[in-house]
């Protein structure tokens, strides 16, 4: 029997990868913090994308 692992966009390079190895990434207004939306990304295209001041304050897993 195959199990099926769920897969999910990354939200930067549009590419698919498994979501066990995805960063989840949450979105919502500072004026509105009761809506959110939940991004998906890999490790390395959200660290391409933060300014190397910005500060990782937790270990993100390698893209697999
Ligand atoms: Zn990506």
């Amino acid at each position: 029997m195959n199990i099926i692992e769920p897969i999910v966009t990354c939200c930067f390079c549009g590419q698919s990868l498994l979501f066990k190895n995805a960063v989840l990434i949450s979105v919502s207004l500072s004026s509105n913090i009761e809506e959110a939306q939940g991004l998906y990304a890999h490790k390395s295209c959200l660290d391409k994308v933060l300014h190397e001041s910005i500060p990782r304050l937790i270990t993100l897993p390698d893209d697999e």
